[in-house]
């Protein structure tokens, strides 16, 4: 049988990193200072920590300036509201990222919504999603982007194509199906409620599962030659001797590959694409915010 073509997150999102690098000095020199992202984590989530650390260390490597603000768990909201406060009005940031989850005593919500929506480079804020849905410009959520580059890449026109998006979440789902809306797909949203799921994902030519259930989705549930983005991460229970279980996706890669035409792989698929975009994004950003027209094509 043939096997679907492997989409290759990782190499994507590495010349990705590299045209921002690029367009980062061209902006340095003619904006006399680096596009800043600021990102702030409050505790010590082990997960949160990693990524807050890779996400440092990308900026750096793209020509950009990091700012990392550490917090102890203990923060008041009043104090993170004030900190996000003093990061809107600084013009060396042009971006600002809050890692979340955030301690149960603080308001996500508040605290998403006193970002300025134009250093919003995580597209969370309601502002941001109200643009998106209405198709103006503003920051659209990294990883449903960067899906949705790996897409375009390999589809060119996504004219009248059936998409399914499995997950309504506000970060992946929604934002996932507002990109393929606007790029003329013919979009359905499923999710934990959708009656005869695998029948609804057989109609799609694009299926992009953002579920959190490992290897939930068949092989007889796509579509031969369906091009596959699989958002999800889970990562199974240790086998005998290991100290960690493997990282699987959504979807049921190995026996998925014989039936689509493509598919990302997890990991190496759209997880290094967030980090990629993420840059994309405080790139237009200090753009945006210096008056200069964003690059073109990225
Ligand atoms: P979420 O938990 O907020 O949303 C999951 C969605 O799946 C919900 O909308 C729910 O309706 C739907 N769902 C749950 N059970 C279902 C079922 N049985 N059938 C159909 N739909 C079902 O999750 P999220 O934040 O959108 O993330 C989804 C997955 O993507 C997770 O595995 C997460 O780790 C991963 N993720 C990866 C990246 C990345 O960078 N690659 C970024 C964000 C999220």
């Amino acid at each position: 049988m043939k096997k679907a073509a492997r989409i290759d997150g990782k190499a994507f999102a590495a010349r990705l990193r590299e045209k921002v690098g690029e367009h980062a000095l061209a902006f340095a020199a003619k904006a006399g200072r680096k596009p800043g992202l600021a990102v702030v984590l409050v505790g010590e989530d082990p997960a949160s920590q990693v990524y807050v650390g890779s996400k440092g260390k990308a900026c750096v490597a793209a020509n950009m300036d990091s700012f990392e603000h550490r917090l102890p768990v203990e923060t008041s909201e009043a104090d993170l509201l004030a900190l996000v406060e003093r990061l809107n009005a600084d013009a060396t940031v042009d971006g600002i990222l809050v890692q979340l989850p955030l301690p149960d005593h603080i308001d996500e919500q508040a605290v998403i919504a006193a970002i300025h929506p134009d250093k919003d480079v995580d597209g969370f804020h309601v502002i941001n999603a109200g643009r998106l849905a209405v198709g103006q410009v503003g920051f659209v959520p990294c990883t449903p982007l960067g899906c949705m580059m790996m897409l375009t890449e390999r589809l060119g026109d996504l004219s009248g194509l059936e998409a399914v998006v499995i997950g309504r979440s506000n970060i992946v789902g929604k934002p996932m199906a507002q990109l393929l809306l606007a790029a003329n797909a013919t979009v359905t949203i499923a999710h934990s409620r959708t009656r005869d799921l695998a029948e609804v994902v057989r109609r799609a030519d694009i299926v992009v599962a953002a579920v959190g259930r490992p290897e939930m989705i068949r092989s007889d549930w796509l579509k031969p030659g369906a091009t596959v983005i699989d958002v999800g991460i889970n990562r199974l229970p240790p086998e005998p001797g290991r100290d960690k279980g493997r990282l699987v996706g959504d979807v049921a890669y190995d026996e998925a590959s014989e039936v689509a035409g493509a598919i990302t792989p997890v990991p190496g698929g759209v997880g290094p694409m967030t980090i990629a975009v993420l840059l994309r994004n405080t790139l237009v950003a200090a753009h945006r915010n210096e008056g200069l027209a964003p690059p073109e094509g990225l």
